[in-house]
């Protein structure tokens, strides 16, 4: 198989080609398709698998080809390290298209939470956010996520042993119904099963 094989379109061909990214891992094999099919996904995924570009180029795709207003993708994740590390790999990919992204997470100083605030208000394609971090902003007002239509959650496992489970229903509670929402984790134990019930709809299961 080959990314051509995706029809991506090609403002995303060229990044993932400036990235290096010849064949896809067997995971984006699996998963890219039935993403841009629209489904809900669990995948059970390890770091160094690739299951980020999985679910980055799908959305990414979607963005490009339906050109709807921000805000149309949240990822939440554990750490700051890990938005980070999203942020910069969709930075590659999307270096020849217009989508734009945000970083939000604890820590910084007042500065870098106003400087969020601005951005959030402002809006951005695709945010990426730890979920205390969003839950604030939320509080305040200065997001708006009436027009989303990707929830992605990645190391849920791990939100879940921080003791986020509270915190992620507040967040998807204030999201559209009508939404596609993809679950990543390296392990499911049954707190992920229980997650996963209530925030997916008919998912597609992938195990890597
Ligand atoms: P991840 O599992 O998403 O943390 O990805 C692990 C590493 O593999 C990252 O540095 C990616 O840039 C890289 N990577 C992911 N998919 C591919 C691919 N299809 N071709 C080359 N490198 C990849």
């Amino acid at each position: 198989m080959d990314f051509k094989d995706f029809n991506f379109s090609e403002q995303l061909v060229e990044g993932l080609s400036s990235m290096g990214f010849k064949k896809p891992t067997p995971i984006q094999e699996q998963a890219i398709p039935a993403i841009m099919d629209g489904k809900d996904m669990i995948a059970c995924a390890q770091t160094g698998t690739g299951k980020t570009a999985a679910f980055l180029l799908p959305v990414m795709d979607d963005i490009i080809k339906s050109s709807g207003d921000s805000i149309s993708t949240l990822i939440i994740v554990p750490t700051r390290e890990l938005a980070v590390q999203i942020d910069q790999q969709l930075q590659g990919f999307s270096y020849f298209t217009p989508i734009s992204s945000l970083a939000v997470y604890g820590g910084g100083d007042g500065n870098t939470f106003n400087r969020e605030k601005v951005a959030l208000t402002e809006g951005a394609d695709i945010i990426i956010a730890t979920p205390g971090r969003i839950i604030t902003h939320l509080n305040l007002g200065y997001v708006n996520f009436s027009n989303l239509r990707h929830l992605i959650l990645d190391e849920a496992d791990r939100m879940l042993d921080m003791g986020f489970f509270d915190d992620l229903m507040k967040i998807v509670r204030q999201l559209p119904e009508k939404r596609q929402t993809l679950l990543f984790s390296a392990t499911m134990p049954p707190k992920i099963r229980q997650l996963a019930e209530r925030i997916l709809h008919d998912p597609f299961r992938i195990d890597i």
